[in-house]
C-alpha cells in the first residue's frame, strides 16, 4: 500500500462546518476554540481536520491534541470534545 492510500485526508476546520454546527446549534466557522492541553484558542476554522471513514477528528492548530471527534451515523450524528475546554460561538 502506498504512502497517500494510508493518510487520511488533513483539511481545516471548515470541514467539519456542518456537522458541528448542527451540533452545537451555531455557525462554528466563526467559532473558538480553546485547547485543554496547551492553552491554545483560535477560530474552529483554523483548526486541523482529519477525515476518514470513522469520521473526523479535529486537532489543535498548534500542538495537534485531539480537541474534538465527530462521527455521523444514521441515527444521527455523535460529537465529543476531549480536548475542547471550551467552544464559544
Ligand atoms: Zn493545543
Amino acid at each position: 500500500m502506498s504512502d497517500d492510500a494510508q493518510r487520511t485526508d488533513r483539511l481545516d476546520g471548515n470541514a467539519v462546518a456542518g456537522a458541528l454546527g448542527a451540533a452545537y446549534g451555531i455557525d462554528v466557522t466563526l467559532a473558538v476554540v480553546r485547547c485543554v492541553s496547551c492553552g491554545h484558542t483560535d477560530v474552529v476554522a483554523r483548526t486541523r481536520v482529519h477525515l476518514s471513514p470513522m469520521g473526523a477528528v479535529v486537532r489543535c492548530a498548534a500542538c495537534d491534541a485531539v480537541l474534538v471527534v465527530v462521527v455521523e451515523r444514521p441515527d444521527g450524528t455523535l460529537v465529543s470534545s476531549p480536548g475542547a475546554s471550551w467552544v464559544r460561538g
